[in-house]
C-alpha cells in the first residue's frame, strides 16, 4: 500500500502569541493549515496517502501529544509538522528541520526535506536540528517524523512574502519534492514550478537566456497583490528578482515576480540587467547605455568623461524613445515573461510584426554578446 503521510500543521487560532505585524496581521496558524492543504493535495497526485493531525476548521489548537497520537493511531509512516518559525531579532532569516532529539530513522527524510526547502526557497541553510518538541516525541518511536521551519515570520520581508499565495505554493511544492526524493516518486507536474522542456522547433539563435530585473531606485515598495495600493514593504537599490508575467494595473506596468510579489516595471525605477563586464572598448553602444540607465556613468560633465569619445553615440540611444522600449521588450522576452514561439511573443508584446523584428534581432545580438 502506498504511503500514508499525516500533516500537522502547527497552532489555532486560539494559540497565544505565534503572529506578528499589522493590517494584515500574519497568523502562523492559518498560514500553516494553507500549506497543508495544497500539500495534501499534491502528495495524492503523487500517489500518497494523507491524513492531518487535526481538524483544520477548528479554532482550538489540539495538544501536541494528541497531535501524534492521531498519527500513530492511524498508522501513518511519516508525520510532517508544518511551522514558520519566529525570532526575537526581526533580521534573522533562514530555513530549517528539526527531528526528534533520539531519532536515527527520521534523519534521512529530514535532510532530503531540508535540501528541497534551501532550493526553493534561497534562505539561509540552518541545518537539520535536534529538539525534544512534543509533536516528535509522541511520534518519533513509530514513524519518520519531522518538523519543518521554512523562514521566520519575525522578519518583515519573510512575514510580506508569506501572505501571498506564492509562498504557499512554494513551500508546499519543496515539502512535495522532498518527500518524494526520500521515498524515490517522481514528482507530479502539480507539484512543480521546474520549466517545461524547451521546444524542439524553437531556432537554437533565440535562446533566450536569463535576466534578473535589478532595482534602480534607492527604494522601491513592492505589492502582495497587482493593486498599487497594496504596497507591502520596501526593496533597495541593487536588489534583483526574477520576473514571472507582465500586467497592466490601472493602465500602468507591473511585473509579477516569481516569488509572487508584484513590482513596478517602470524603466525609471527597475531595470533588466544589462551590464556585461568587459573590457570598455569592447561594449557596444547599447551596453554602455544600459549601464549609463543604471547610474554607472553619473549624469552631466562626469557622464561625458567617463564615457569619453563613445558619449555622443551612447547618449543617442539613450535618447532615443524607440530604442529604449525596443531594448526593454527584448530583456523582456529573454526573461521568459512573453512564452515560447514568435507568434505567442509578438501577441504578448501587442506589437506589429516589424517592430517584433526589430525586438527579435535584439534578443538575437543579447544571446550573441554574453
Ligand atoms: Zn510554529
Amino acid at each position: 500500500m502506498s504511503k500514508l503521510i499525516c500533516l500537522d500543521p502547527g497552532h489555532a487560532k486560539n494559540t497565544p502569541g505565534k503572529r506578528a505585524g499589522s493590517n494584515p496581521v500574519f497568523y502562523e496558524y492559518a498560514s500553516n493549515r494553507r500549506v497543508a492543504r495544497l500539500l495534501a493535495a499534491k502528495l495524492k497526485s503523487a500517489g500518497f496517502r494523507t491524513i492531518y493531525s487535526c481538524n483544520l476548521d477548528s479554532a482550538v489548537d489540539l495538544s501536541l501529544s494528541q497531535r501524534g497520537q492521531n498519527a500513530v493511531n492511524a498508522n501513518a509512516d511519516l508525520f510532517v509538522s508544518i511551522h514558520t518559525n519566529a525570532h526575537a531579532d526581526p533580521n534573522v532569516r533562514g530555513t530549517e528541520t528539526f527531528i526528534h532529539t533520539n531519532s536515527q530513522a527520521s534523519l534521512s527524510v529530514a535532510q532530503a526535506v531540508q535540501t528541497a526547502m534551501i532550493a526553493e526557497f534561497k534562505q539561509q541553510n540552518r541545518g537539520v536540528k535536534r529538539a525534544n518538541f512534543g509533536v516528535l516525541r509522541a511520534t518519533y518511536q513509530n514513524m519518520l517524523s519531522i518538523l519543518t521551519e521554512a523562514d521566520f515570520f519575525t522578519n518583515p520581508q519573510a512575514r510580506a512574502w508569506m501572505l501571498t499565495p506564492g509562498f504557499d505554493e512554494a513551500y508546499s511544492n519543496a515539502l512535495l519534492r522532498g518527500i518524494c526524493a526520500h521515498y524515490g516518486v517522481s514528482v507530479p507536474p502539480t507539484g512543480g514550478s521546474a520549466p517545461a522542456p524547451s521546444k524542439p522547433t524553437e531556432p537554437k539563435s533565440d535562446d533566450i537566456g536569463s535576466e534578473l530585473l535589478r532595482v534602480k531606485a534607492e527604494k522601491l515598495w513592492v505589492y502582495n497583490k497587482p493593486d498599487w495600493n497594496a504596497r507591502t514593504f520596501q526593496v533597495s537599490k541593487g536588489e534583483a528578482f526574477t520576473v514571472k508575467r507582465v500586467l497592466i494595473v490601472n493602465g500602468s506596468k507591473m511585473y509579477e515576480l516569481k516569488s509572487g510579489l508584484y513590482i513596478t516595471a517602470n524603466t525609471q525605477f527597475v531595470e533588466f540587467d544589462g551590464v556585461i563586464a568587459s573590457t570598455p572598448t569592447k561594449k557596444t553602444d547599447q551596453q554602455l547605455a544600459n549601464e549609463v540607465r543604471a547610474g554607472l556613468h553619473g549624469n552631466g560633465e562626469a557622464r561625458k568623461v567617463s564615457l569619453g569619445n563613445r558619449y555622443e553615440a551612447v547618449q543617442a540611444i539613450i535618447n532615443s524613445k524607440a530604442e529604449n522600449s525596443i531594448d526593454v521588450m527584448a530583456r523582456e522576452v529573454r526573461a521568459g515573461i512573453h512564452g515560447d514561439g514568435h507568434e505567442n511573443r509578438r501577441k504578448s508584446l501587442g506589437i506589429s510584426q516589424a517592430q517584433y523584428e526589430k525586438v527579435r534581432a535584439r534578443v538575437n545580438q543579447l544571446s550573441k554578446s554574453k
